[in-house]
């Protein structure tokens, strides 16, 4: 490889996440390189529909979405990440609002908040009704590329983080054709997105099947609550294009129904996502349907025109039609482990966004707390990144040929050894598929003997309550081990 490319901070990914920490550094005076590997229309910050979680309503406080977030997470999720987003996503907000991203308002010209499953509040900003991600990465995407000091490289995977004296020190960015480049930057932050495509049936595009959790371990940080997937309990569920489509819980804080085949109702519709997702599963397993039904005809199907736009292509109209949907994987609660300032465990590599693992989401995402997440900590990291020492070059070993995508035998695995219910003689399987980050997934559900939030062992249901606070964490050669973050 030719002489490295320089820079302050090398950021991974241009999502949410990434494209925020960007702009935060470089307008800090740092010079960024921003590397992604696919156009934003293929980021799972672009096709976020619901919102962001901010506690901006004049009834509402950080404290009560703390408690919410708390609770969803089944005493799994670590208070300081928790205090540190309920506390700080109101100012993000406000931030995107001075960069030019409109909310939606109500007819006094405040911002529109609107409820979702788990908060007991009002508390989700949209834009332009389901399209909120579509909106913010647009406006931030436009900010980056234009920012004098983000250069923008793409379409360029990270495939290697080579370290200096224990620091990650260098990327090794592959074009789709030809040589690859290194890039050397004194902190690298990754902000891939999350696994769920990893799973056979995903809400989310095809690329997330954590690249950025691949890099750290094989560079030796540590992983963190690997067990805690979440599934959607309302994605589309058809046979061809937009299976998997997902249909916001908005819908559902907006009165829209789930029934049965029998055109019973089954659950509490505004329960926390894993509820929703396990009663569906179950009734799913009772009667051997593929599908329940979602009943939005007494919704305003123009608050949600993408939705309306999306259901078309496939000859549904949502103000006549039931919907087919069922649970899908769609959401890491756990990642790169870090600190609440985005760092991993190892020196100089950040992790923000879905890749990153502050342990802020417990054992279930409360909904529309990952926006947050994104810009809540990216801002966080991109603030520690700036302030690390310059380093010298990497010692580079030789290039080793491109990583091997996961298959589709991968993906089938995951879904039916770590899907809605595990036992232990399923995940043991995954302990020798040939992706290694299947491995890791399959080795802390293992580690994990219990039932907690999204994840559900049928051979061990109880929640063990010693287990309370508790993280695990796993790496590449090292045994999942227990730890009790404050
Ligand atoms: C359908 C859907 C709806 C959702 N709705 C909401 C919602 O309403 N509210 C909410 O809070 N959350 C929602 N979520 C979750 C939320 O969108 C994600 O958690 C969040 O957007 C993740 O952002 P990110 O920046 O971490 O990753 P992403 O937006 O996924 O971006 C990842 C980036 O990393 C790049 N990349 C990956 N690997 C490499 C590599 N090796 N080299 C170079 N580049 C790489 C990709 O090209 C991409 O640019 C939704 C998710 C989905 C799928």
């Amino acid at each position: 490889m030719d002489e490295p490319l320089r820079t302050d901070v090398a950021v991974v990914g241009a999502g949410a996440a990434g494209l925020y920490a960007a702009l935060v550094a470089a307008d800090q005076g740092a010079r960024v390189a921003l590397v992604s590997r696919s156009p934003l229309a293929q980021t799972a910050s672009y096709w976020a529909q619901g919102g962001i979680a901010a506690a901006l309503g004049g009834d509402d406080s950080p404290a009560q979405h703390a408690e919410d977030t708390l609770a969803a997470g089944r005493a799994a999720a670590r208070g300081s990440a928790v205090r540190v987003l309920c506390e700080e996503s109101p100012a993000r907000v406000r931030d995107l609002q001075k960069l030019g991203v409109q909310f939606d308002a109500d007819r006094d010209g405040n911002l529109a908040l609107g409820l979702e499953g788990g908060h007991s509040q009002r508390r989700i900003v949209h834009a332009g009704g389901a399209a909120t991600g579509r909106r913010i990465t647009r406006a931030l995407s436009a900010l980056a590329a234009t920012h004098e000091r983000i250069q923008v490289l793409e379409p360029l995977a990270a495939t290697r983080i080579a370290s200096h004296d224990g620091r990650a020190a260098e990327l090794t960015l592959r074009p789709r054709d030809g040589d690859p480049l290194a890039l050397s930057a004194r902190a690298l932050i990754l902000a891939t997105g999350g696994t769920a495509a990893l799973w056979q049936r995903t809400t989310n595009p095809r690329g997330a099947v954590g690249s950025g959790l691949s890099l750290a371990s094989d560079a030796g940080a540590m992983l963190a609550d690997l067990e805690f997937m979440q599934f959607h309990p309302t994605a589309l569920r058809l046979d061809g294009p937009r299976d998997g489509f997902l249909v916001t819980e908005a819908v559902r804080g907006e009165g829209a129904l789930l029934f049965d085949y029998q055109g019973e109702r089954f659950v509490d519709e505004l329960a926390p996502r894993d509820e929703v997702a396990l009663a569906i599963h179950t009734e799913l397993e009772r009667t051997g349907e593929p599908a329940v039904w979602l009943d939005m005809r007494g919704v305003d199907a123009e608050r949600f025109p993408n939705i309306a736009a999306a259901l078309a292509e496939v000859g549904l109209d949502p103000t006549r039609d039931l919907l087919p949907v069922a649970p899908a994987a769609h959401y890491t609660m756990g990642g790169i482990a870090t600190d609440l300032d985005g760092r991993s465990s190892l020196s100089g590599l950040y992790a923000v966004g879905e890749c990153g693992c502050t342990g802020l989401h417990g054992a279930n995402r409360l909904a529309s707390n990952s926006l947050a997440e994104c810009l809540v900590f990216a801002r966080r990291a991109a603030l520690s990144a700036i302030a690390e020492p310059a380093v010298g070059g990497a010692a580079l070993s030789p290039e080793p040929a491109a990583p091997t995508p996961p298959g589709q035998s991968t993906r089938a695995a995951l879904w039916r050894h770590a899907g809605l219910r595990r036992d232990a003689t399923g995940l043991r399987a995954l302990l020798d598929d040939p992706y290694p980050l299947a491995r890791l997934i399959g080795a802390a559900c293992l580690a994990r003997d219990e039932s907690r939030g999204a994840h559900q062992r049928i051979d061990d249901p109880d929640t063990d309550r010693s287990l309370d606070l508790m993280h695990t964490l796993v790496g590449q050669d090292v045994a999942p081990r227990f730890e009790r973050w404050q």
